[in-house]
């Protein structure tokens, strides 16, 4: 459509322009990027033709336009947006659209049809049509300048640095608009000194300093591309002569914005399972080795059960290798399972040490960047995007949860409030405040939030649209809760373990019934947890888990006592990551009851499904003088629930608990928020019986 060619411009004695050639094709979007003098108005102004080119042509469809007057190009289909808006500041918004209008000499009727369509693209410019345009925000007078443009039905929108002295919110309202015009077909050339943005808005780009192109090509390229990223950053570069080019020709001004969602993908790129099977076979033979060479304890166990790394011929032979559980991990204190020296450890964490010694495991950079690519992807699975706002109200410090969210948080681009755990009041603030879109948090801590914001009745007032909670079990009637109180927000459980590089290893997808692990970082086995025995594919039993690549601590069989099940199949998400339920206990917080293995995930689901019921419960088990066991079962009655029904609905949960587990409890029901909430994971199994069979 438009053709330019060897152009040249002065201004005065100096040269402005040196031989430009540029090319924009019917409804393309093309940027036109530089620092500030690097030339680009006056490119703008020899299209216009409001400055004369002293040498070069300019082709519109195929007829040589140079030197053509402005009121001509408007008729021809070019209109300008003009930077620094230049709208007519005494008079009203109405008046400022005709203006744009002029030049085509249109009928009555035909005007007011074009301000419609232009009211259609910016409905704020409707609502302010009697005011003067001095009186508009900076943003609504670009608009009115790109009204005013398009005005003139332009088959070329020239659009100057529309984003130039906005605030963010109201440049990602302009982009939107742009984005809407070249869907609709116009063909734009976006020239901007912010160069991230007009390369994520645009297909092709040529980037513009000193009065030269320097460089030219898809604008998904220039964005991604290294040398260029770090010539935006300002970064020097000795190394890379090019990168210095871009840097000494006044490009290292230009801001870098995040990176745009599309350009990023934080899942695999495995086809199918076979592709999958092979990558994870590699895997496993490289830990097998590297923990063989690299780490005594493991070469002593590996030793004792016969193994060298030859051994590990296919995914099956996993199951000749020895476990790992949390007693190596306390026995190798401080630095367990290390299997790389010192020089290539970056930092350490530590889980919290409730029984002995703190389970502390190591990292490399590697390690931490792997952990911080799986947790992006987490976000990503939940759909949050670089617009987001994650409010992280979970631990930092020592222990694993805040620095996984954060990491990832950043990695994809959005914003991290960095909220860390308790403080309800300031946590409220931040979501008012800043608008939070995410919240991660433990369940009760969301539970608790939830109640806070039903209780001073702000729901309509916060912005959360998901919420990312992990490290405690969550039974249905609380998820709703949540999600209904924090005003219909969609919940995900995210899962992981300080062990297995910390919170991210897995996450629930859109459709809400499974977990997805990442099954390129690590092997998941089911195992009967007393016989240690591959369980039925889709029973329950523990999870056993081995890495594939983790260099600081790796992982071998590591039994983390999580109770899941696998699920098989692919998910209608379309994902090809391999899947399982959510956690639903540990193996070791069983209740062993009057001879019958309870988890109190069942205790959850049976108080779920008894309406009139709230979700806060607390089980205390006694032993009476004739050892028999008692077991009380204290639950909340829903909120407004009347205290009037506790017999009958008494009765039907005692009756549900005999039916499903096959025991009797002593049922008491309270009201609603008088059991204790927490912020970290509420304690509700109360065992005060004797541990007699311990000693
Ligand atoms: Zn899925």
């Amino acid at each position: 459509m438009l053709k330019i060619n060897d152009l040249t411009a002065h201004y005065g004695a100096a040269q402005a322009l040196f031989g430009i050639n540029l090319q924009i094709g019917k409804g393309e979007t093309i940027a036109l990027v530089g620092a500030n003098g690097a030339g680009k108005s006056t490119l703008l102004k020899c299209l216009m033709g409001l400055t004369k080119p002293s040498r070069g042509h300019i082709r519109l469809n195929d007829k040589d336009v140079t030197n053509t007057n402005p009121a001509q190009m408007v008729r021809l289909g070019l209109a300008l947006s003009p930077e620094g808006r230049e709208v007519f500041g005494h008079l009203s918004v109405m008046e400022n659209l005709q203006l744009g209008a002029i030049p085509l000499k249109l009928s009555k009727a035909e005007t007011s049809k074009r301000k419609e369509e232009v009211f259609g693209y910016f409905p704020k410019l409707l609502e302010r049509q009697e005011q003067l345009a001095g009186t508009l925000s900076g943003g609504e007078q670009q608009m009115l300048a790109m009204g005013r443009a398009l005005m003139a039905k332009p088959t070329l929108l020239l659009l100057d640095e529309p984003s130039l002295g906005l605030a963010p919110l109201i440049t990602d309202e302009i982009f939107a608009i742009i984005h809407q015009l070249a869907r609709s077909g116009t063909t734009i050339l976006l020239v901007e000194q912010n160069a991230a943005r007009a390369l994520s808005a645009s297909d092709k780009a040529y980037l513009l300093a000193n009065g030269k192109i320097i460089e030219q090509g898809k604008s998904s390229r220039l964005l991604n591309d290294p040398i260029l990223r770090s010539a935006f950053l300002g970064a020097t570069c000795d190394a890379d002569p090019a990168a210095s080019r871009l840097g000494a020709a006044g490009l290292t001004n230009i801001r870098l914005e995040k990176p745009n969602m599309q350009q990023q993908n934080f899942m695999p790129a495995f086809k199918n399972e076979d592709e999958l099977k092979a990558h994870q076979l590699t895997g496993l033979q490289w830990t097998v080795r590297h923990t063989y060479e690299g780490s005594a304890e493991y070469r002593k166990k590996l030793d004792q059960a016969n193994i060298t790394p030859e051994t590990i011929q296919t995914l099956d032979d996993l199951q000749k290798l020895p476990f790992t559980t949390a007693e190596d991990l306390r026995d190798g204190y401080p630095f367990p399972l290390r299997s790389v020296p010192f020089e290539q450890i970056v930092r350490v964490h530590a889980s919290s040490g409730t029984t002995g010694k703190r389970k502390v495991l190591c990292y490399t950079q590697k390690d931490l960047d792997d952990w911080t690519d799986f947790f992006a992807r987490c976000y990503q699975m939940a759909g949050v995007t670089p617009l987001d706002r994650v409010q992280v109200a979970v631990g930092y410090g020592v222990w694993t949860a805040g620095m996984g969210f954060q990491l990832g948080c950043e990695k994809v681009g959005a914003i991290a409030v960095p909220a860390g755990p308790g403080n309800i009041d300031m946590q409220i603030q931040f979501l008012l405040d800043f608008q939070s879109t995410v919240f991660c948090s433990t369940a009760s801590m969301a539970l608790l939030m939830a109640e806070e914001i039903h209780k001073r009745g702000v729901a309509d007032k916060i912005a959360i649209k998901k919420i990312i909670y992990g490290s405690e079990r969550s039974s249905r009637s609380m998820r709703q809760k949540i999600s209904e109180l924090f005003g219909g927000a969609e919940l995900f459980d995210i899962t992981g373990l300080t062990e297995l590089y910390g919170p991210g290893t897995g996450i629930e997808c859109s459709e809400h019934d499974c977990i997805h692990y990442w099954g390129d970082y690590y092997l998941l086995e089911i195992l009967d947890p007393e016989t240690l025995q591959p369980v039925v594919e889709g029973d329950w039993g523990e999870m056993v888990v081995t890495t594939l690549c983790k260099e600081g601590a790796p992982l071998i069989r590591y039994r983390t006592r999580d109770i899941t099940r696998a699920i098989p199949g692919r998910c209608h998400c379309g994902s090809i990551l391999p899947r399982h339920s959510r956690i639903k206990g540990r193996s070791d917080d069983t209740i062993k009851f009057r001879g019958v293995n309870i988890y109190p995930s069942s205790i959850d689901t049976i108080l779920s499904a008894v309406p009139g019921i709230g979700s806060e419960y607390q089980i205390h088990l006694t032993r009476d003088h004739a050892s028999r066991d008692h077991m009380r079962l204290v639950v909340e009655r829903a909120e407004k629930v009347d205290a009037k029904r506790s017999p009958e609905l008494s009765h039907e949960v005692s009756h549900q608990i005999k039916k499903q587990l096959l025991v009797s409890v002593d049922l008491e029901l309270v009201d609603y928020a008088s059991l204790p909430r927490s912020e970290k994971k509420s304690q509700r199994v109360f065992d005060n019986r004797i541990q007699d069979e311990i000693v």
